[in-house]
């Protein structure tokens, strides 16, 4: 028995999986499977396969390369780094791309290794990550792609809400269509993919506003956790605890709520401020910052309250508690996407499946 561990539970991820590729392909939308939340850990990527994707996306190649046995085809997520394009067209299939010179030297690698690469053309509808923001470079860009050696521009699509914020819209997602139309009329080109996003664009189909011609989604979270990211909701028919945290409790004693002596800084930098409760039943358990920051897990036990945490440690008030806690006792959180980032990272943090 070792902790802190995340349990994974391979049944739930493959059923939530297949809710969601369901759920797309009705609407003529294939799912890309993203596996960097989990650092591409090859058990839970055969869920997901089982469960239908079409597409393996993740953000590092160092995932993609260890998922080298799955058949189906890699997507590189983020945009390559020019130092890295001899493992991109070795590891990845396709990558998303909006830089006309990594795509001249991903052309050039690629027919160097004799074998060709996919793009598709990532354009910023206005959520300022990555993609070609000016409509008429994206067009001289695409001019360029169709004229490079072993590059097969494939198709464009778009990434929001991961930095303003900007959700997906009927009206967006449309803009995306255009100008496939566009390319297809100017260069008589017909881009086979509209990426129309993450789990964020989930809430469209659900809703009915998905534009027609949208046909991919690239879905980490949605799968993982069971909810859309646009609002937060939760997806019918999945569930939202495949995966939880489990650690164990290494103090357990009555103490002021205030500490006491003159306030400095706390192990951040920060000068903490206190509420005076009285004496408080607190715990302590071992997990800290180091593996996961404090506001992205939550007690399974309602009564429990996360007061702090340093690199090493967490901190809870268990007053209100109905349980029985002893020193050794393990205690239940559920996670956030923050949460299973950082925790699949850590390396002091074990994953157990079950
Ligand atoms: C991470 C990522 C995704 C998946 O996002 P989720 O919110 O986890 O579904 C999709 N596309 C790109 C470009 C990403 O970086």
């Amino acid at each position: 028995m070792c902790y802190p561990r995340v349990e994974i539970n391979l049944a739930k991820i493959r059923n939530n999986t297949l809710k969601l590729v369901e759920m797309c392909n009705e609407n003529n939308i294939d799912v890309v499977g993203v596996t960097k939340v989990f650092c591409g850990k090859p058990k839970i990527v055969r869920e997901m396969v089982k469960g239908g994707i079409r597409v393996i996306g993740d953000s590092r190649i160092e995932n993609l390369k260890k998922l080298k046995r799955f058949k189906l085809p890699k997507l590189l997520l983020r945009l390559p780094m020019i130092s890295e394009v001899e493992q991109v067209v070795q590891y990845a299939d396709i990558s998303l791309n909006s830089e006309i010179e990594t795509i001249r030297r991903l052309s050039k690698e690629a027919k160097k290794r004799n074998l060709r690469h996919k793009i598709i053309l990532m354009v910023d509808l206005g959520d300022l990550r990555e993609g070609i923001f000016d409509e008429e470079e994206i067009f001289e860009t695409v001019e360029i792609i169709i004229s490079l050696d072993n590059i097969d521009l494939i198709g464009i699509g778009t990434n929001l809400t991961c930095y303003g914020g900007i959700l997906p819209e009927k009206s967006n997602l449309q803009h995306l269509l255009t100008l496939k139309e566009t390319i297809r009329k100017k260069y008589k080109l017909n881009l086979k993919v509209v990426s129309g996003g993450n789990s964020s664009s989930l809430h469209l189909i659900e809703a009915g506003d998905m534009p027609k011609g949208i046909n991919q989604l690239r879905l980490g979270e949605s799968i993982v956790l069971g909810r859309e990211t646009a609002y937060g909701n939760t997806i019918e028919d999945t569930y939202q605890d495949a995966m939880t945290l489990q650690c164990e409790i290494i103090e357990l004693q009555d103490k002021p709520s205030v500490p006491i002596g003159t306030i400095g800084m706390d192990a951040f930098g920060n000068v903490p401020s206190f509420n005076d409760k009285g004496i408080r039943k607190r715990a302590i358990c071992a997990i800290g910052r180091q593996d996961v920051d404090p506001t992205d897990i939550l007690p399974g036990d309602k009564n429990i309250e996360i007061i702090g945490s340093s690199s090493d440690h967490l901190i809870l008030d268990v007053t209100d508690s109905n349980e029985n806690y002893t020193v050794g006792s393990i205690l239940r959180f559920s996670l956030k996407y923050g949460s299973v980032l950082s925790l699949f990272t850590s390396e002091y943090v074990k994953k157990i499946y079950v």
